[in-house]
């Protein structure tokens, strides 16, 4: 039997959405009838190509998610969450600037489980190599989420809880 991490935690810009949400992207932002999410320029505003299809994966297989972003702009990072209706995936967010080692601690500090049972995914060597060094199983992701990297998420993760 595979064992699953009991959270999987996401960085948002670059790793689920390939821009800076306080950046690159121009606020009101507004959903089309046609259901696709814009900023004021026009700008379609959407995830890597896999996320939405992992996020529902992975929720039907049971696994709590959460957002962890050091965004400066948290306020635009929930609007697009919304938007883009991924809200519903995750159980936790945690969104602000700052170490993600208060995001984590949260997250600990929340569910109860130890830092050994999460999987992080992250495009910054820097939130790796902090994270890390509380004995998440951490996932650096250079062009953003895909099954390739989830599955290696995985493999990691197993490798560690052996
Ligand atoms: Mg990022």
């Amino acid at each position: 039997m595979t064992r699953r991490p009991k959270l999987i935690v996401f960085d948002l810009d670059y790793t689920l959405w390939p821009f800076w949400v306080d950046t690159h992207v121009d606020p009101p932002f507004r959903k089309l009838s046609n259901g696709s999410v814009c900023d004021s320029s026009g700008r379609k505003i959407e995830g890597y190509p896999a996320v939405q299809e992992i996020l529902e994966s992975l929720v039907n297989e049971g696994i709590p998610l959460a957002v962890a972003s050091r965004t400066w702009w948290p306020e635009g990072a929930r609007q697009l969450l919304n938007l883009l209706e991924w809200e519903k995936y995750f159980t936790y967010q945690e969104i602000y600037p700052g170490s993600k080692l208060t995001h984590f601690k949260k997250f600990a500090e929340m569910c109860g489980i130890s830092y050994s049972q999460m999987l992080f995914f992250d495009d910054e060597q820097r939130n790796i190599h902090e994270i890390s060094k509380l004995g998440v199983t951490c996932v650096f992701l250079p062009n953003g989420l895909t099954c390739n990297a989830l599955e290696e998420g995985f493999q990691q993760f197993e490798r560690k809880n052996l």
